[in-house]
């Protein structure tokens, strides 16, 4: 296995290589969300030299990819959503930051010290059945969920999963439901099927028509649509009702194109739903920086890169803070 102290992700490094290789040792800087924010926090990044990981959904699912004309770019009128966005992804890979393909689930500060080395402050980033190490995170999501369920938070991990993959072996044998918001929670949902789970599933046909999908014949309980849900229990989840009945279940996997802040990094402090930041990116959790959308208006290409920007030589600073053994890390990277 490579030395990490000399390693520089490259194209040379595959995406299977890369998830393998920052499962054991952190990247300098996790990326989480591949668009205009991610892209250039990534490119800025890889200018001063960090590892750069970018963990995402496929960017050509979102909604800036579907938007025919983008005219405010300065000096590229008239370029498409797809177009700029094949151009941002193919520049942060050609300067050495590897794409990842996932959903980040949470992130957790986590010490890679030992006695011997001291405290090495960082953090662990779950996503799918992986686990991705870094030592700074930069969060560029886009526009965030902006409310969850009632029980879903108070219930989250004793019933509530955002993650068939990871967590469908618990529910074994059992009943479950799947609200399926994105995309692949239909394939998510049949995974749960395959290893024995009994699944209702809830889904908006209206989606199904939007992703251009249809729901396999003979594999779920039953196929259902509701739009309010309420999750209930004990200490752990016992029902789902939604407007029309009360489903017993022993879990219920909400599958979203986005997690809730909350849920994602616990203690982040937000203000009115977006991720409250200084002038230098630095949200209130030392070694972690947030840009584009995801920090507020106005959400826009041109803000996000630039923010983008901030955020990368923001976390440049707190790592070379950290290996300076400065006393207060990060200090000078936040206002
Ligand atoms: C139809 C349309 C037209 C627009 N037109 C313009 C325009 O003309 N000019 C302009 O300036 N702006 C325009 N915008 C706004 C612009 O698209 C946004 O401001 C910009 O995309 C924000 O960039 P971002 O990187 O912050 O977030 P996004 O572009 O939303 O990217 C966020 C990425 O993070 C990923 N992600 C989210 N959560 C997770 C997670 N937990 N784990 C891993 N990945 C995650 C998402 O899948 C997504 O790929 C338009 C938007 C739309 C929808």
């Amino acid at each position: 296995m490579a030395n990490k102290a000399n390693i520089t992700p490259s194209p040379r490094l595959s995406a299977e290589e890369t998830m393998d290789f920052y499962e054991t040792e952190p990247v300098d800087i996790a990326v989480i969300g591949g668009g205009p924010a991610g892209y250039s926090s990534a490119i800025n990044g890889r200018t001063r030299g960090r590892s750069v990981v970018i963990l995402s959904g496929d960017y050509r699912d979102s909604y800036l990819y579907k938007a025919s004309v983008i005219d405010n770019m300065p000096g590229m009128p008239g370029k498409s959503g797809a177009e700029l966005l094949d151009l941002f992804h193919a520049h942060a890979e050609q300067m050495g930051a590897v794409s990842i393909k996932g959903q980040a689930l949470v992130v957790m500060p986590f010490d890679f010290g030992s006695s011997k080395t001291g405290a090495k402050p960082g953090f662990q980033i779950a996503y799918g059945s992986h686990i991705l190490m870094a030592r700074a995170v930069i969060l560029s999501t886009g526009v965030a969920v902006t409310s969850m369920y009632p029980g879903e938070e108070n219930f989250l991990g004793r019933g509530v999963s955002y993650c068939a993959t990871c967590d469908g072996m618990l529910y074994r044998g059992r009943p479950v439901a799947v609200i399926a918001r994105s995309k692949d929670a239909i394939e998510e949902a049949v995974h749960l099927t395959k290893i024995g789970c009994s699944v209702t599933l809830f889904i908006n046909p209206a989606d199904l028509r939007r992703w251009g999908l249809t729901v396999p014949e003979n594999t779920f309980e039953h196929v259902l649509h509701a739009s309010a849900f309420r999750i209930e229990g004990d200490d752990f989840v016992t029902a789902l009702t939604t407007e029309n009945e009360t489903l017993p279940v022993a879990g219920v996997f909400i599958l979203r194109a986005s997690i809730a802040m909350q849920s994602l990094l616990s203690g982040l402090t937000m203000e009115k739903n977006y991720i409250l930041t200084d002038r230098t990116q630095a949200t209130n959790i030392p070694g972690v920086f947030a840009a584009g959308d995801c920090t507020g208006k106005p959400l826009q290409v041109a803000k996000s890169l630039g923010e983008g920007l901030v955020a990368a030589l923001s976390a440049d600073a707190y790592l070379s803070s950290l290996e300076s053994g400065s006393e207060t890390p990060g200090k000078e990277a936040r206002v």
